[in-house]
């Protein structure tokens, strides 16, 4: 691959500086304050360090201008000796203060990303048809990690370099008002440019991580299994490839740029502060000729000097890791403040044991609130009874069959189960009673046993080889070489579709539901695996309520009720002979799309 280089400008478009309110502070704050305890002991430690390291320029002023000129070895060696002693527990200091600020980032970090799991757990399924692929993972991973740097370097370095500052400062005014004076002459120059940088590197960050999440998202779309299928067929490597390599070269062209920022605004900076000690060297010089100030006070000065403006220095880079954090706070309280749309009712009571009863009456459902996907779907179905759902594709089907285990939430009209409004049970009660099979099933990239016991954590061997033999997949399994402990990849790639829809339907008899939601698989099966699944949805099906999508004119005849949907409505329901007669939509499919299949029953 031939080695490209970057070439980047920074477009002038606005982007807006995150605000700071009262109540962002409080909730920031709300994650620290488990830890206070630890946060005060880092405090105390930060006083400590900050006090104990103004010994030994004090030491050394004292060691030039009292041990040396009175040619006292004593009062040498116990100065050196002191200097050396306050040094080392100067450093055990920061070694704890590193371990607990380690400690409490990482402990933030460690609840945050729990909580924010649990709570993109519980969101509607709308959120994850709109989020971005790679998204939730940014977030969940680059974002909150970046709290750590928030804690370790932005809040112990402000408070270190405020403490620093201030009794640096005093030391130098006690000692020397005059002096004192000088040194702080070059402080301004210090911060005057830290606004225009820190905006620069704000914008440059931002639009940084704006496309580290397009990056992410290219990557989970196309090197997953179903992008890598779709491109290669598709032969859509190169362009995939390029758009791949000009998001990376925009992100390390943010990089480079970003440090380089940072660079010229560090050599300002290391240039006001090899300025800083000449200026002392020159008028505290002065003042040593006129007689007014020791050598040791001189060398102390300069010493402290460095103490003064390394902490100005970071002071002034706070600016830019605190909108830099606010920006990334805001960023997962986003997350965090979007609305899991639906949940428990605060007096949500737990569903017992259902006899399998559905009512819809008078549901309406949007998917966007802007248009009505279903309108005005009323039905009873009573216990253990056999719906099968048939009629055009994008009729609505599978959005009735998912607003009976609240998978979406009906906008008016309800949906009851044993005569309850399925909004006053408690939803893990609720979907413990009812099984799905889906059309595509989802399997975890686990063993077979694994992937089974997701119906039943508990269950028994003997129960597992007998849902799989009612499921007609047991004679399947034992002929894979690891046999109930083959792994089948990802999403379950290494079976054909028969295969996982069989291993689904076993996961769902080993659940034991009362309501079954099945959809069929289309004529994408070969006949043999057609039949496997005609026979597997038998002990499936018996004695539960089930709502079939019905593609398969053995699974219509089968049903004891068809309804056909049309246009998110109930246009007709009945059995087969009724319907045919009738001469309506069920007719029309029945010829179109029905009829051909009778050869093969
Ligand atoms: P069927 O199962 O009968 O083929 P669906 O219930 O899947 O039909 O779809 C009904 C309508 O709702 C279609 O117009 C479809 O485009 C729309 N729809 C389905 N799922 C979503 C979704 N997640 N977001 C928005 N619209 C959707």
């Amino acid at each position: 691959m031939r080695p490209v280089s970057v070439k980047f400008r920074l477009a002038d478009e606005k982007i807006e500086m995150p605000k700071v309110t009262k109540q962002m502070l409080t909730r920031i704050l709300s994650y620290f304050r488990p830890y206070w305890l630890r946060m005060f002991l880092v405090i105390a430690s930060i006083l400590m360090t900050s006090s104990l390291g103004l010994v030994p320029p004090v030491l050394i002023k004292n060691i030039i201008d009292k041990a040396l000129p009175q040619k006292n070895l004593k009062l040498l060696s116990l100065f050196i000796l002191v200097s050396i002693g306050t040094t080392i527990l100067l450093g055990l200091l920061q070694v704890a203060q590193s371990y607990l600020s380690v400690w409490i980032s990482k402990h933030i970090i460690l609840n945050m990303k729990n909580q924010m799991y649990a709570h993109l757990q519980h969101m509607s399924l709308n959120f994850y048809s709109a989020a971005k692929p790679g998204e939730i993972i940014t977030r969940m991973s680059s974002d909150i990690d970046g709290i750590e740097d928030i804690f370790n370097s932005t809040v112990v370095n402000a408070l270190s370099s405020v403490v620093v500052l201030i009794s640096t400062a005093i030391v130098l005014i006690i000692m020397n008002w005059k002096l004192a004076l000088v040194g702080m002459f070059v402080l301004p120059t210090f911060i005057i440019p830290t606004r225009k940088v820190g905006k620069a590197r704000w914008k440059i960050a931002t639009r940084s991580q704006e496309k580290i999440s397009q990056l992410n998202q290219i990557i989970q779309e196309t090197l997953s299994i179903s992008g890598a299928i779709l491109t290669k067929i598709f032969t859509k490597e190169q362009d995939e490839f390029e758009k791949f390599e000009q998001t990376n070269a925009a992100v390390i062209g943010l990089q480079i740029r970003e440090s380089v920022v940072g660079r010229w605004f560090r050599m300002t900076i290391t240039t006001f502060i090899a300025v800083g000690p000449m200026l002392i060297y020159f008028y505290g010089g002065y003042l040593f000729i006129k007689g007014e100030i020791s050598i040791g006070s001189i060398i102390a000065f300069v010493a402290l000097l460095g103490r003064l403006y390394l902490p100005v220095s970071q002071l002034s880079n706070i600016h830019i890791d605190v909108t830099r954090s606010l920006a990334l706070f805001q960023r997962i309280f986003e997350y965090f403040d979007q609305k899991q749309e639906i949940e428990d009712k605060q007096d949500a009571v737990t569903l017992g044991l259902i006899k399998g009863k559905v009512d819809f009456e008078k549901v309406y459902f949007s998917y966007n609130n802007l248009v009505h996907v279903l309108e005005d779907i009323s039905f009873s179905v009573n216990p253990g009874t056999m719906v099968a759902l048939v009629g055009p594709s994008g009729a609505g089907k599978t959005t009735i069959t998912n607003l009976i285990p609240r998978l979406y939430e009906v906008i008016r009209g309800s949906i009851k189960i044993d005569g309850r409004d399925i909004r006053d049970v408690t939803m893990e009660s609720l979907r413990k009673q009812i099984g799905i099979v889906m059309q595509e099933p989802y399997l975890f990239n686990d063993t077979i046993e694994e992937n089974l016991r997701y119906g039943k954590s508990n269950a028994t061997e003997e129960e597992i080889i007998k849902a799989c033999k009612a499921a007609y997949i047991h004679d399947f399994i034992m002929t894979l070489p690891e046999n109930y402990q083959t792994v089948v990849g990802n999403r379950g790639i290494k079976l054909s579709g028969g295969e996982k829809q069989r291993v689904s339907i076993a996961r769902v008899i080993l659940k034991d539901p009362r309501i079954i939601i099945l959809d069929e698989a289309t004529s994408s099966l070969d006949s043999v695996s057609e039949m496997y699944i005609q026979k597997a949805m038998v002990p499936l099906l018996r004695d539960r309520t089930s709502f079939v999508i019905a593609h398969r004119l053995s699974t219509v005849l089968a049903s004891d009720q068809i309804f056909v949907i049309e246009n998110g409505t109930v246009a007709e329901i009945g059995k087969h002979e009724e319907l045919i007669k009738t001469e309506g939509l069920y007719k029309q499919l029945y010829d179109t799309q029905f009829k051909a299949q009778i050869k093969s029953l």
